[in-house]
């Protein structure tokens, strides 16, 4: 057996056997998998084989349209076959709801290149004349979508990767990951030790049990999933072709043709997670026992659906786990805080998703970036806050909702509420209706009176609408305070912070008393942060930027360190509440002795607000007047009382993230993965005017010179939208002079401007002074206009005076 390789990739599924041919795809060979038994021998030996792209996530969906494509290549490199059928795929909708949603995704897909198309009943019934179309009101299909064969496929990826001159040890149980000194691996396995630069934890069913062995907790949870295969069905058999996949959000069923019968799986209710405790290393080619029970109501529906079902008996039933993470996408890249150990794990559609996996973190281990934005699926997604106690109930939770519609204004209740700051009760007294981020309650808005407590999720404008407008009313006629706890907080100190500084952020760095607005750029120049500076002292800064993107960050900051600086994540001790509106500084004045009238726009001061010490910046994510006034954990609820006391003759009134986000278009404020993402850089975006110029020795320069001196294809713009009852959300797609040229990064209602407002990426030629468009909402082109001027505040009076 070889001893020594660049990387180990521990488990030979179908994703260990994608990742390996793809590091040989980019070029490196020296590479090996080791497997405890025969390839297959996890989840994957089972699997129905099914793929298809429909995702939420549009990046997902992107890295399925990958895998998807993919096979023909594996095909004609190997000679083997992966028995495809691309017989395409129909997912139904039986309501207004699943088709707003379908319609949504059929949008999205238009820039993506993917050819999906909505479709009646009428054409339904002659695609998959099996259908009960009994209050279908529709559907969406998509040739790309089928199924294939899963042991044939991971063999096939097994050989493209040999043929690149990776190595596969099968039968090779790994029993120890052992770091060494220098970053790297000693793999003790049944058959020896291999020295490993990097190790890729592909464990599949037992990539919790592989994590353990470097003291990682991977949160994923292997949950039972059931499919039943059916004797022949003569509507089947003698249709002439094959029956394409109907997946029924309504039913959570998956149904393909298989030989001469059916295949149909379910997403159960009454679900099972499975070996709660840890999967134990003696499971390996068994099926678990057929459970009629939990899925009795599943088949029931299922033969209103397809009533053919009710005929045709069961020839087998397969029976088995597979894992989950907590938001259903997979876990993958390098785990935060720890050297050269990749994450390839929690995939829990290999056959859709494997590919674009494999690509992903091969790319991202040679090359140092994927080529997109990966936020969704990074292992770093999750806060080292997530426990096995809140990762089970939320994966029941996503596996219960697999086909579900998902809302983009959702608020998935399980495990909740999980981490809450000291003001969670005082909001929750005042009617907070509560949202999650990375584990966190923030307050969404303030429900008052008679209003419910809980938010409508819609593709529309939903039951939020009228407190969203009531709040963002109270910051711009008066004051309003919110809390500043989401927020990445990160605290650098030493003698060579701003040494350290000038490497890692794009932008100027700021002389104490100053705070300055800096990108952060990938060594490939894309946008990998936008961050607010402060300067304390010389050698005293405070960062802030996504409290969701926090472990990311700070991931990033522990491969860049450098003698003479000490970075910590100091997001969940460092809080605080921002109050903005023209009252703003009446209110300030009011609790503090510091001469908060001598604050500067982009001032940043220490000082006692009350009682407590506090860091206060003029700055305000509203655009207004504002101030955030950060200070420690333990302080925040006499800050509290002191500010909302002080509010009160000024009418101060409590707000939440959605007036937020509004009140951010009214200056065209982009925001994190929305505007701002991986996927774009800082000159596309507008966030080259933060770019210190008189530097070159920045992480990102030389792109982003390139970028200077011949300006990218693509440009954000602001429009305002004739929209109806929905606002843009995300990725849908601009039309100029009929043709799909852009999309939008994100939108929203302008309460105060009282317009709906749109950003979107599109063609720098196509740029100009009036620009007229259209945008596509939920299946209605709507005629937007360019906009360049704020209607708010547009000489920034109120901002900076
Ligand atoms: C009933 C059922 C139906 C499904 N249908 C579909 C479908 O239609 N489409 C789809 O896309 N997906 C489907 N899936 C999910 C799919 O099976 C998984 O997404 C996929 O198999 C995950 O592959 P993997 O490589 O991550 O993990 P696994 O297949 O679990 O592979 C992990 C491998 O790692 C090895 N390993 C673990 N620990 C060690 C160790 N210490 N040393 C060495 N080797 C080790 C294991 O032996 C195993 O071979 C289905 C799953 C089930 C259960």
């Amino acid at each position: 057996m070889k001893t020594t390789t660049r990387v180990a990739v521990i488990g030979g599924g179908v994703v260990g056997c994608s990742v390996l041919y793809h590091l040989t795809k980019l070029g490196w060979s020296d590479v090996m998998l080791i497997e405890r038994s025969e390839l297959t021998s996890g989840s994957t030996w089972h699997a129905a084989g099914g793929f298809h792209t429909l995702n939420g996530d549009t990046n997902m969906a992107a890295l399925q349209g990958y895998t998807i494509r993919l096979y023909r290549e594996l095909e004609a490199i190997t000679g083997m076959s992966c028995g495809l059928h691309h017989v395409g795929g129909i997912t139904l909708a039986d309501n207004k709801d699943r088709f707003d949603m379908l319609v949504a995704e059929r949008a999205k897909h238009r820039y993506m290149g993917l050819e999906t198309e909505i479709v009646g009943p009428e054409e339904i019934a002659g695609m998959a004349p099996i259908v009960n179309l009994d209050g279908i009101v529709g559907g969406l299909y998509d040739p790309l979508d089928g199924h294939l064969d899963p042991s044939g496929t991971t063999h096939a990826y097994a050989k493209a990767a040999r043929m690149g001159g990776a190595t596969i040890e099968t039968h090779c149980k790994v029993i120890e990951t052992n770091q060494r000194t220098d970053g790297t691996w000693d793999v003790v396995t049944e058959k020896g030790t291999i020295h490993a630069e990097h190790i890729v934890n592909a464990g599949g069913l037992w990539a919790r049990e592989v994590g353990a062995m470097a003291g990682i907790y991977f949160p994923l949870h292997p949950m039972e999933h059931q499919y039943l295969v059916t004797d022949d069905v003569p509507e089947i058999y003698n249709l002439g072709r094959e029956h394409p996949h109907v997946m029924d959000p309504a039913g959570e069923s998956y149904l393909r043709q298989e030989g001469r019968g059916l295949c149909i799986g379910f997403y159960e209710k009454p679900c099972r997670p499975w070996a709660v405790d840890g999967t134990p290393w003696d499971f390996g080619h068994e099926l678990l026992p057929d459970d009629f029970d939990k899925i009795e109501d599943s088949i029931a529906f299922a033969y209103k659906r397809f009533p053919v079902l009710e005929r045709a008996g069961v020839k087998s039933v397969i029976h088995g786990p597979f894992t989950f993470a907590p938001d259903g996408n997979p876990l993958v890249g390098p785990v935060p805080g720890v050297r050269n150990y990749w994450s390839a794990c929690g995939v829990m559609a290999g056959f859709s998703q494997g590919g674009g996996v494999g690509l992903t973190l091969a790319q991202w281990m040679i090359e140092g970036e994927a080529e997109r934005d990966l936020t969704g699926l990074d292992v770093g997604r999750f806060g080292k806050w997530i426990t096995p106690g809140y990762t089970r109930p939320k994966v029941i939770e996503n596996y219960q909702t697999r086909f579900s519609i998902a809302y983009p204004n959702e608020e998935k209740p399980a495990a909740r509420p999980h981490r809450t700051t000291p003001m969670y009760d005082i909001f929750d007294s005042m009617g907070a209706v509560w949202g999650q981020q990375f584990g966190l309650e923030v307050v969404n808005y303030f429900a008052q009176g008679d209003e419910p407590r809980y938010e409508t999720p819609s593709f529309r404008r939903s039951n939020a609408f009228a407190a969203t407008a009531r709040e963002v009313m109270g910051v711009r006629e008066g004051v309003g305070i919110n809390e500043i706890q989401n927020f990445g907080n990160f605290s650098v100190k030493g003698p060579n912070a701003r040494l350290w500084l000038q490497r890692i952020m794009a932008g100027r760095i700021p002389k104490p008393g100053r705070l300055s607005l800096t990108p952060m750029l990938s060594p490939k120049g894309r946008l990998w942060g936008d961050f607010t500076i402060s300067c304390l002292t010389e050698n005293d800064y405070q960062l802030t930027a996504s409290y969701g993107a926090q472990e990311i960050h700070h991931r990033w900051f522990q491969m860049n360190p450098m003698d003479g600086v000490k970075v910590e994540n100091i997001s969940d001790r460092r809080t605080g509440f921002q109050i903005a509106g023209p009252k703003a500084r009446d209110v300030l004045q009011a609790c503090t002795r510091a001469d908060v009238g001598a604050m500067k726009f982009l001032d940043v001061q220490r000082m006692v607000v009350g009682q407590a010490d506090c860091i206060v910046q003029r700055v305000s994510y509203t655009g207004d007047l504002g101030y955030e006034i950060y200070c420690d954990a333990m302080d925040q609820r006499s800050l509290w009382h002191v500010l909302w006391n002080a509010g009160q003759p000024h009418g101060m009134i409590p707000f939440g993230m959605r007036a937020m986000m509004s009140l951010r278009l009214d200056r065209f404020f982009g925001s994190w993965l929305r505007e701002f993402s991986p996927d774009y850089t800082a000159a596309e975006t507008g966030l080259d005017r933060f770019i210190d110029w008189k530097r070159n020795d920045f992480v990102g320069y030389g792109p982003a010179a390139a970028e200077r001196d011949t300006p990218p294809a693509r440009q954000l713009v602001t429009f305002v939208v004739d929209a109806g009852d929905a606002d843009v959300t995300a990725y849908e797609p601009v039309f100029i002079g009929g043709e799909v040229v852009g999309f939008c990064t994100s939108g929203g209602y302008s309460h105060h401007l009282g317009q709906s407002v749109a950003y979107a990426l599109i063609p720098r030629e196509a740029v100009r002074e009036g620009l007229e468009a259209e945008i596509e909402l939920l299946g209605e082109r709507r005629k937007a206009r360019r906009v360049t001027e704020s209607g708010f505040d547009p000489e920034g009076v109120r901002l900076r005076g």
